[in-house]
């Protein structure tokens, strides 16, 4: 088989194993449901060939995700005669940016008061804002390029299915209020009122917020790649960079040497050589069911496009998709040895029946509805669980990441940081409490394996502690694995 049938092949949708059939998908693997949909692009179409030898450059972006991307993009709008070059080793839009839940959330990841701290309360809140407006960014970009990707901001839903739960959740909306956020930004609905909007088996109330939208994620990372292309951005796919080093990116393919040079790789940074430790790739997987059709939908009562996550410590997030079905994610098997990835996007068995049996939980009336797809990818996670933009003039270095879970607006916003950074503007983007120093780095093997999985063993534990329980008081369990992590 000659090297792009093989790829084609290892891309391909992959069938299940039928003996794994009680908690099977139909489809598993073949990086998500969203390429599914759209088809996989093929590796290095025309104009976006690999590498050929060494190049010279005006900046190298390192990753050809949403934050590579959207570097590439407001760096071209800055500095439209800048030679740009984006290295990507897969193509564009491979990484968790064509396999996420598509959320377009206002959810920033990082500790509010370990930064107010550090860069005082007014820093927190104009982050909180700069990325509500992030959200009305990426939409008006994608009108103002004709980037077409299911996007619709009607608001999320964060649901509450426990006595515990339910007490973090009023917790939760009195800490928003005390940050400075008002019933315009986050508001709870009882049970009844959350019914007239969505029937979740089990729930006691809600938070509802409106900075959310939701979105097909490789429509939107694909689109956006093809705009970056046509504004005069080189893409190098197929290109793997093997390390960085000030002025130089050096690939499997030769060395591109540009005075400025950005690692965008967030779960995938520890494949370089010297930054194995920075960033522990965290695992997410997700479930697509089949359509649903009309009468069960009015059912469930989802009418609108709000997303859906809960109150558990391993939270649930959820989309209605564009094309009427539940796609719906969680945190599924959460390290794998050594910081290895997923291979195209398998996710184990054991994960594709925790995510159904959630789904089952949430909504008795999909029992009988197939699972058409499931897959998997990684998130980037600093040791601090805060995300960072940095930029160092002196080497031309710089990197943006560790989003956790909440990359899709958070890469646009960090973006711009960047660009400000490395095109030298201050700017009110470049104060913001995540420009800042690395964070130390994780702990070596085994003991990163061992408290990954202790962590979210805790955290399993808690939730079944907490449903099974009447008391509102947060398991220990849960403030134990918050500990340990030290999130
Ligand atoms: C299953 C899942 C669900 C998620 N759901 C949500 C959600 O609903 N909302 C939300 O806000 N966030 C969500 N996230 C997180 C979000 O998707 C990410 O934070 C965001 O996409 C990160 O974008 P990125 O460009 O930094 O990284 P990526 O998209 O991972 O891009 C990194 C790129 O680098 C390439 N690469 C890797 N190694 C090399 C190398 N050595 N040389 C060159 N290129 C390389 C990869 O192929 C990849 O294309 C989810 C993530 C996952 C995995």
């Amino acid at each position: 088989m000659d090297e792009v049938a093989s790829r084609a092949a290892r891309l391909s949708l992959r069938p299940m194993n039928p003996l794994h059939r009680v908690s099977a998908a139909r489809r598993n693997g073949g990086i998500s449901h969203w390429y599914a949909e759209i088809g996989i692009p093929p590796i290095a179409p025309p104009g976006r060939a690999p590498l050929e030898g060494d190049i010279r450059a005006d900046v190298c972006i390192v990753g050809g995700g949403f934050t590579g991307l959207w570097t590439a993009y407001y760096l071209s709008r800055a500095r439209p005669d800048a030679e740009i070059v984006v290295l990507e080793r897969e193509f564009a839009g491979f990484g968790a940016s064509g396999r996420n839940g598509g959320w377009i959330s206002d959810h920033f990841a990082g500790n509010r008061d370990r930064m107010a701290r550090s860069h005082g309360r007014e820093s927190v809140m104009a982050m909180q804002r700069g990325l509500q407006r992030a959200i009305d960014e990426i939409i008006s970009v994608c009108a103002e390029e004709g980037i077409e990707a299911d996007l619709v901001k009607e608001g999320m839903l964060t649901v509450a299915r426990s006595v515990a739960q339910e007490a973090r959740m009023h917790e939760m909306l009195a800490d928003a209020r005390m940050w400075g956020e008002g019933p315009e930004d986050v508001f709870a609905l009882s049970a009844g009122e959350l019914d007239e909007r969505l029937h979740v088996s089990g729930a006691r109330g809600a938070l509802f917020s409106p900075h959310c939208a939701r979105t097909q994620p490789a429509k939107l990372v694909t689109g956006l790649a093809n705009v970056v292309q046509r504004r005069g951005v080189r893409i190098c796919e197929d290109t793997t960079v093997l390390s960085l080093e000030p002025g130089h990116a050096v690939t499997d393919r030769g060395t591109v040497s540009a005075p400025v040079v950005l690692r965008c790789l967030e779960g995938f940074t520890p494949s370089l050589a010297g930054a194995r430790r920075e960033v522990l790739p965290l695992n997410s997987a997700m479930i697509v069911t089949d359509p649903l059709g009309e009468q069960r939908w009015a059912q469930i009562g989802w009418e609108r496009a709000a997303t859906l996550g809960d109150m558990a410590h391993a939270y649930m997030y959820a989309q209605r998709t564009a094309d009427g079905r539940i796609a719906l994610g969680g945190r599924g098997i959460p390290y794998r040895f050594g910081s290895r990835t997923d291979h195209y996007g398998e996710t184990q068995s054991a994960t594709i029946g925790q995510l159904t049996s959630i789904l089952h939980a949430m909504f008795p009336e999909t029992l009988d509805v197939g699972i058409d797809h499931a897959w998997c990818g990684v998130l980037g996670v600093s040791r601090d669980w805060t995300p960072t933009v940095r930029f160092d003039p002196a080497t031309g270095l710089g990197d943006a990441g560790g989003y956790v879970g909440s990359g899709v607006s958070t890469t646009n916003l960090a973006a711009r940081v960047l660009v400000d950074l490395v095109t030298g503007v201050d700017s009110e983007l470049t104060h913001l409490p995540w420009v800042r120093g690395r964070a130390r780095r994780w702990e070596p093997e085994p003991l990163r394996w061992l408290g990954a999985r202790l962590v979210y063993g805790l955290y399993r534990t808690a939730d079944q502690r907490e449903s099974a329980s009447d008391s509102a008081a947060t398991d220990p369990l849960a403030r134990l694995a918050g500990l340990i992590s030290g999130r």
